[in-house]
């Protein structure tokens, strides 16, 4: 067994939860005290479900202290940076799989579709008026930060976070970890102590049957819908389809006929890993659902770790570099290596550059790389592998490394379903040189880790992958 294997913390989750714990999860942002609110808020924004939801927990849990009900608030903006048909399409998706779920939890349900950014102004806080409560999910990205933090400032009631992110809450690593090993370190220690706090805090509730102030959308007819607000409508929806059943649908196929073998193939088969990284960024599905899931399955050991290495260690590094650095969307949080390998290749002489459209268009003159932006475009998502070709080749092709960062970071927030997320900045980031070490000298990267198409085509089955991109865009 290596030395670092997952199979020991399989006995906390057979154990049960340690229940009502949630240490260094909950976060307290102030809101003025509503003595008289009707019912506590539970407003979903990253985690998009009603099950193993931590925050939602946590609101049922105060509700109960307070006897009030509780009422699930979710919504999304048509303001949002780079709002696109694409995102809306695939959260609106997942509103009646809620709507269905709140009716069998016996839960108020609400979802607040406003089309303009006139409807969206002051939704919340009309709901907040009557609440003694909000509680939110905490997510380390600072679109999402700053929209907690500026209701928060202006709250009718006090607002309180909870991270349910991780197998282990962000708070309790206490500084930027730098390398998976230092993370997979610490981490492996705190499992023993932590993997069971994730409890099912309490089943019975009591139920809002009053009136609420705001319109709710049932999830009909989601691609209609997305199409009919105030956002940009050339960035089309994926042939994937957004909301948890469809994330636990896609969870049960990857655990039943993937995760074996997946050690050894995960990196050269076009359909080999979970694909789950759009619901996992929805928050559709849990990372502590889909970790027992791996966990409690009947694939070997070594499938069972390797995946579970990028779920949690690999994901939780992502989250904590973002959670801890204010500057994880810029080349500034690159380690000082990195920084200067970069700076005393900045004259070398790039050939080919090509444009920002070039590129965008999968206009190169690298077959290998245009196939990688074309699942971009067309599915939303980039081979696993292909992934870290896709951004080595940009920073070969661009004036800067900072020109090529943040064409990296503007294609991911205009396509990537599972963009927008801490995976996407630390993923991008890793092309540079974060969360890795020095290798050999070259031209443009100095020690960078450097990545050749050619080698990219011998270690990847291309054909597969372009067959897949063919039949879901044909
Ligand atoms: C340039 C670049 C851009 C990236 N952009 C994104 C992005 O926008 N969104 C995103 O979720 N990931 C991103 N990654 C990280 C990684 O490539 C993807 O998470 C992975 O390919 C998703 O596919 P999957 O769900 O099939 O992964 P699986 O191999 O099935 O892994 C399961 C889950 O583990 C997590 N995971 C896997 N690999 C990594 C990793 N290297 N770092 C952090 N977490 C990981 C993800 O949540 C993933 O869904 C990027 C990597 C690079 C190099």
């Amino acid at each position: 067994m290596p030395s670092h294997s997952f199979q020991p913390f399989r006995k906390h989750l057979e154990r049960g939860g340690a229940g009502g714990v949630l240490r260094d999860r909950v976060e307290h942002l102030g809101g003025a005290n509503h003595g008289d609110g009707e019912y506590v808020v539970y407003w979903a924004q990253s985690a998009r479900r009603l099950r193993s939801n931590l925050a939602l927990d946590y609101a049922i849990h105060r509700a109960n202290e307070e006897e009030l009900p509780v009422v699930v608030y979710e919504s999304i903006r048509p303001d949002y940076p780079g709002a696109n048909d694409r995102i809306h399409s695939f959260v609106l998706e997942g509103v009646a799989a809620n709507h269905h779920d709140a009716l069998k939890r016996g839960l108020r349900y609400l979802f607040f579709l406003p089309r303009t950014r006139d409807e969206a102004r002051g939704g919340l806080k009309r709901l907040a008026q009557r609440a003694r409560l909000v509680v939110t999910d905490e997510f380390p990205t600072s679109t999402l930060r700053e929209q907690t933090r500026s209701f928060a400032a202006s709250a009718p009631c006090p607002v309180v976070t909870v991270d349910g992110n991780g197998i282990l809450p962000m708070r309790v690593f206490g500084k930027e970890q730098y390398m998976a090993k230092q993370l997979r370190d610490r981490a492996f220690r705190l499992f023993e102590e932590r993997w069971g706090e994730i409890p099912e805090l309490e089943t019975k509730y009591q139920p809002y049957a009053g009136e609420l102030d705001l319109p709710n959308y049932n999830g009909a007819h989601p691609r209609a819908n997305a199409a009919s607000c105030s956002i940009d409508h050339s960035v089309a929806p994926v042939p994937l389809h957004g909301g948890r059943e469809e994330g636990l649908r896609r969870l049960d196929v990857f655990v039943r006929e993937r995760l074996s073998g997946y050690a050894g193939l995960r990196n050269r088969e076009a359909h080999r890993t979970s694909e789950l990284s759009p619901y996992l960024h929805f928050g559709y599905l849990s990372a502590h659902e889909v970790a027992r899931r791996a966990l409690f399955s009947d694939a070997p050991a070594e499938d069972v770790d390797a995946f579970l290495e990028q779920l949690v260690i690999r994901r939780e590094l992502s989250f904590n570099l973002c959670f801890y650095r204010d500057d994880y969307a810029s080349l500034a949080c690159l380690p000082d290596w990195a920084k200067k390998t970069l700076a005393g290749h900045a004259d070398d002489r790039r050939h080919p550059v090509y444009s920002h459209a070039e590129l965008e268009r999968a206009e190169t003159g690298d077959e290998v790389w245009n196939l990688a932006q074309r699942g971009l475009l067309s599915l939303g998502t980039i081979h696993n592998y292909l992934r870290m070709l896709w951004g080595k080749k940009i920073i070969e092709w661009s004036k800067t490394p900072e020109e090529a960062h943040a064409f990296m970071v503007a294609m991911h927030d205009k396509y990537a379903i599972d963009g927008r997320d801490p995976n996407t900045h630390a993923g991008i980031l890793w092309c540079f040189g974060k969360h890795d070490r020095p290798w050999f000298e070259r031209p443009i990267f100095g020690t960078i880790r450097y990545l050749a198409s050619e080698s990219t085509k011998k270690k990847v089955d291309l054909p597969a992958y372009a067959r897949k991109i063919d039949a879901l865009t044909s």
